[in-house]
């Protein structure tokens, strides 16, 4: 890695408070919506670092905006704080070890989101000020990745509508840009009621709110051969009923997670599950009720912010690993499959190495088979153009949502490829406001690709799911 731009060196300088607030954010694991103590770590360093910070917003008190700088364009950077129940881990500890307590941790490394986009934000601000730039940067604090679709929220409040670019990233194994490709999906709770009874005395007089729950899992499960080849449906049950089987289960709960390639398609899916849903309850005689807990749109792709930050990452080179790094990150890999392993390189179209953390910037041709999930940047990326760097903080094969991923977050070379990042993200800012014909392009190409329409996923009636149980 080199550091020849100012901005990258401007990084460096900030990085040593960042760090630190990531392994005190890894320290305090909160769920959606719940982040109060992460949320207050951001805002005071954003308050410490002299950025003017609005709070609540959107209605939900741990999401929160820091602005710096005058007139201009708007850069936006999105962070994000979240942790994951059930995935609490002792750090740098190659061996499932969870800590006892509520059993939280950071299996998705969002205490380096946060903390790595506040970084390259807090070194914008820095380049902005030294170069005498007319331009503005914002840090925007979004709880609630995991589950809660936070983002969707604040983009339906108009919050990113007089932004010009956003950039984010994620931890990754990779250090390359993000391939703008996720399915759009919403969760919807079905809530079953019947009528209780005596389930050998009188059974007739029941209706089980379990059966329409069964009944409706059945139909879906028909429904699936009959759906495109992108969607896909999850469920889980959060009620059963109780655990008495000679009860006739008066109330029952599932929670559905619907994905589709996008939200016309979403929207054409959510109304046949919808439909089964009734159908099972009039089989069964009870009623049900739904609710959207979150939506999401898949992710809209900008192919000249793409290219700009693919620029800065081959200037740039990777993370500056050294032997120590590898040897740790080795006792990490040792607890992976070599499935696991071979497919984290297959899925970034790159040959495999032995080396257990990347030695190379991916490159932005290379040809991926990316397995697809969903992110809340989705609807970002329909307001504004947008853009997401990897962050190569984890050993290659670690898979997200694990405990490995939970034990590395604190380690040097988690420290390192965050760092890396926020370089990358205030190198592609920098590059974009030197060049307004940059700005210019990616904001037409944007246009073009979202019709200059985004239709928020979220019902009008949706309302953040704060205080609910996410767990994804
Ligand atoms: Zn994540």
């Amino acid at each position: 890695m080199q550091n020849s731009e100012p901005i990258w060196r401007l990084v460096d300088e900030k990085a040593q408070p960042a760090i630190e607030l990531s392994d005190r954010v890894w320290g305090m694991p909160e769920l959606a919506y719940a982040e109060t103590r992460s949320a207050a770590e951001h805002t005071q360093y954003l308050e410490r670092e002299g950025f003017r910070v609005t709070q609540n917003l959107a209605g939900i008190p741990t999401a929160m905006m820091g602005e710096a700088g005058e007139g201009g364009p708007v850069i936006a950077i999105l962070g994000e704080f979240d942790a994951l129940p059930g995935l609490s881990n002792e750090a740098g500890v190659a061996e499932p070890r969870p800590i006892p307590g509520d059993g939280n941790g950071h299996g998705c490394g969002h205490n380096l989101l946060g903390a790595g986009s506040l970084l390259a934000a807090t070194a914008l601000k820095e380049w902005l000020k030294a170069e005498g730039i007319q331009a503005r940067v914002r840090y925007y604090g979004c709880p609630a990745e995991e589950g809660g679709a936070a983002k969707g929220f604040m983009a339906r409040a108009g919050l990113f509508d007089d932004v010009d670019v956003a950039i984010s990233w994620h931890p990754s194994a990779f250090a390359g840009v993000n391939e703008p490709l996720s399915l759009a999906n919403t969760r919807i709770d079905f809530t079953f009621t019947g009528r209780a009874s005596h389930a050998a005395a009188s059974p007739h007089l029941g209706r089980s709110a379990l059966d329409a729950v069964e009944l409706m899992s059945v139909g879906v499960n028909y429904l699936r051969e009959h759906i495109p080849q992108e969607s896909r449906i999850h469920y889980a049950y959060l009620d059963a009923g109780g655990v008495a089987p000679n009860v006739v289960q008066a109330r029952a709960k599932v929670r559905y997670l619907i994905r589709a390639a996008d939200v016309t398609a979403l929207n054409a899916l959510v109304p046949r599950v919808r439909d089964i849903a009734q159908g099972a309850a009039l089989m069964t005689g009870t009623r049900v009720e739904a609710r959207v807990i979150s939506a999401v749109s898949n992710l809209l792709g900008n192919s000249v912010l793409e290219r700009t930050m693919q620029d800065n990452l081959d200037r740039l080179g990777p993370p500056p690993f050294d032997a120590e790094d590898r040897r740790i990150a080795a006792r990490f890999q040792a607890t992976l499959s070599e499935e696991e392993i071979a497919s984290a390189f297959r899925k970034m179209g790159l040959p495999r190495d032995d080396s257990p953390l990347t030695q190379r910037v991916v490159p932005l041709e290379s040809r991926r088979a990316p397995m697809i999930g969903s992110t809340d940047v989705g609807d970002v990326s329909w307001v504004v153009p947008t853009v997401q760097a990897r962050g190569a903080t984890h050993a290659i094969g670690t898979p997200l949502h694990s405990w490995q991923a939970t034990a590395q977050g604190k380690l040097p070379y988690a420290h390192k490829g965050m760092v890396h990042v926020a370089k990358v993200m205030a190198g592609t800012a920098v590059d974009l406001l030197r060049r307004p014909e940059l700005i210019a392009a990616a904001k037409a190409e944007h246009r073009e690709r979202s019709g200059g329409r985004y239709v928020c996923p979220l019902p009008e009636d949706a309302t953040p799911p704060i205080g609910m149980s996410l767990a994804v």
